[in-house]
């Protein structure tokens, strides 16, 4: 393994940032190549867990020569959003400068030409400049792996259209209970800039087989810990070897993937109409029937009449919920995977 720091200055004098990314050089030049980072959402870690106990398996590898594609892991992949607390909370998900979202407003290449990417030193904001270095590192593979955790939450992936159903065994090798797949826009999202130049090519010279596009959502914010971090860890081997990027004749992942996969159209965000106090009905995984009770919102504390409970729009299950428990208006409380389209669809990403 080599570890490379990249350095990028900050925005004024006396900062900067560091990059560390760990290097495994493939011995087979034909074989399938992989990029996985984790936390662009700063405090997101269950993929950072994950990458923290693939390493070691992957240095294993390394040692006994079965590594066959190159595999580059940036393990904390925002150094600014890591960084970013106030009044001792952490709040990774919008960069303080511009209140733009780490992973939305990538630029979309329209081939894999990066030469036109924001210099490391160019005159751009450092989240531009990171942005842009993340993009170098990661389009020249084929497998890109973009590890996120939602707030309460199954483990799910998302995945452009044009990748399945080959990334079935990355829902296998994981464990995910569902798939959200995509054909519009994500908002520019790490995940469709890396999926953008492949769309510009004919549908004959994608090579969906080796390609593999995705954000990861590990569960939820708190599930971080010694046993998840190490089953993850295995899921992500068992994926690499069963593309071939990792030579490991014990291993033999069975693609069984049954589980939901839902447009993003049919996804029923439950959003607050009132600001108040979160009482939910119902947990992640459940199955419930149109008009089931969700969410109760409670907006005169001690006053019953001003109860607001939400109701599933269509039957469905519980893919995620907000971990917080007090609401400001228009936020999001839960994700319910529908069978048909929602009436609040919109084109985009799901959230902000
Ligand atoms: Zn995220």
């Amino acid at each position: 393994m080599k570890t490379e720091l990249i350095t990028l200055a900050g925005d004024v004098p006396g900062n900067s940032i560091e990059l560390r990314v760990l290097r495994f050089a493939g011995k087979d030049e034909k074989a399938v190549t992989a990029y996985l980072q984790s936390s662009l959402h700063g405090s997101e870690l269950p993929g950072q867990a994950a990458l923290h106990f693939l390493v070691p398996m992957l240095e294993k590898a390394e040692s006994e020569g079965r590594i066959a594609g190159d595999i580059t892991v940036v393990p904390q992949a925002n150094p600014v959003g890591s960084a970013q607390w106030l009044a001792h909370q952490h709040l990774g998900r919008f960069e303080y400068f511009s209140n733009v979202n780490f992973n939305r407003s990538f630029p979309l290449l329209e081939s894999f030409d990066a030469s036109g990417l924001a210099a490391i030193d160019g005159p751009k904001a450092l989240a531009e400049r990171l942005k842009a270095q993340l993009l170098r590192l990661a389009l020249p593979h084929e497998i890109v792996l973009d590890l996120h955790c939602d707030d309460e939450s199954e483990s799910y992936l998302y995945i452009h259209k044009a990748f399945l159903p080959e990334m079935y065994d990355l829902a296998s090798a994981l464990g995910s209970t569902a798939i959200l797949s995509w054909d519009s826009t994500a908002d520019a999202a790490f995940e469709e800039a890396c999926t953008h130049p492949v769309l510009q090519l004919p549908e004959a010279e994608r090579n969906a087989k080796r390609r593999a596009v995705t954000t990861v959502e590990f569960r939820g914010l708190n599930d971080v810990g010694v046993d998840t971090g190490t089953s993850d860890a295995e899921g992500l081997y068992r994926f690499l070897v069963h593309r071939g990027v990792i030579i490991d004749t014990d291993i033999d992942l069975k693609v069984e993937f049954n589980g939901p996969v839902t447009p993003l159209e049919n996804v029923e965000m439950i959003r607050a109409p009132q600001g108040g106090m979160v009482l939910f009905h119902v947990d992640i995984g459940a199955e419930v029937e149109a008009g089931a009770k969700l969410v109760t919102v409670v907006t005169t504390p001690g006053d019953p009449n001003g109860d607001i409970t939400l109701t599933a729009p269509q039957a469905g299950r519980i893919l995620t919920r907000r971990s917080h428990r007090y609401t400001r208006r228009g936020d999001d409380l839960l994700k319910l995977l529908g069978s048909k389209r929602s009436d609040n669809a919109r084109p985009g990403s799901l959230e902000a």
